[in-house]
């Protein structure tokens, strides 16, 4: 996450800082399980599908809202992010990029946590033993998913999301939740001196 790296310190004081550096490092303390999960059982999203995000809006926290806010405000593409959040036709992701043949997702860096727990993570049924269901993208003969408790299931990592925010964060469809996380950011941006009071950045990173 370079671009929220170079953004902290110019923050440092700033309410949002905490808040940002908060879910930064969450992100990079689980990310490496969801990798060594996909690693491990050999599951692979196929090259160029992205069709998870096409109909579907993640439900996100303020948290991971003023993290995707932060990224969507320091991009050099911050002009056409910005039209995709306020263009989005409310039946997929916004950010979701068709003809991106990486990702798809234009703010793949920051993601949220559900997006990053595709195929990534399983779940657990309420004997607390841990599931994994295939997404319509991948076939999944041939592997084999066993002792699958040796993983935290995604409501833990849930769990410790919400935990950043006191679990009193009410979560909000990620359109609305990034709009109103923008118009905090910039507010506060705007008053550590980052942007200057034409919009430019004073104090880019
Ligand atoms: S999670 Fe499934 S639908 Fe989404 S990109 Fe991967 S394979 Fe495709
Ligand atoms: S944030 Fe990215 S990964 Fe998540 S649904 Fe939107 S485009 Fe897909």
């Amino acid at each position: 996450m370079e671009i929220i790296d170079d953004l902290l310190p110019s923050l440092k004081g700033l309410g949002i800082a905490a808040e940002l550096k908060a879910i930064r490092d969450y992100f990079d303390k689980c990310q490496p399980d969801f990798t060594r999960f996909m690693a491990e059982y050999g599951i692979h999203c196929p090259s160029g599908c992205g069709s998870c995000c096409e109909h579907f809006i993640p439900d996100i926290t303020r948290s991971e809202a003023l993290l995707i806010a932060a990224y969507i405000l320091c991009s050099k593409e911050k002009d056409a992010l910005m039209d995709r959040l306020e263009s989005g036709n409310g039946d997929g992701c916004p950010l979701y990029d068709l003809h991106d043949a990486d990702h798809h997702c234009t703010i793949y860096p920051v993601r949220p946590l559900i997006c990053r727990m595709f195929l990534s993570a399983c779940s657990s049924d309420k004997n607390g033993v841990n599931r994994f269901s295939f997404c319509h993208g991948i076939d999944g003969n041939g592997i084999q998913l066993e002792n699958l408790n040796r993983f935290q299931p995604m409501s833990y990592y849930g769990e410790k999301l919400r935990a950043l925010e006191g679990n009193g964060s009410d979560a909000k469809l990620l359109p609305e939740a990034v709009s109103k996380a923008i118009n905090r950011i910039g507010l506060e941006m705007m008053y550590s001196g980052y942007f200057s009071d034409d919009g430019g950045e004073s104090n880019p990173a």
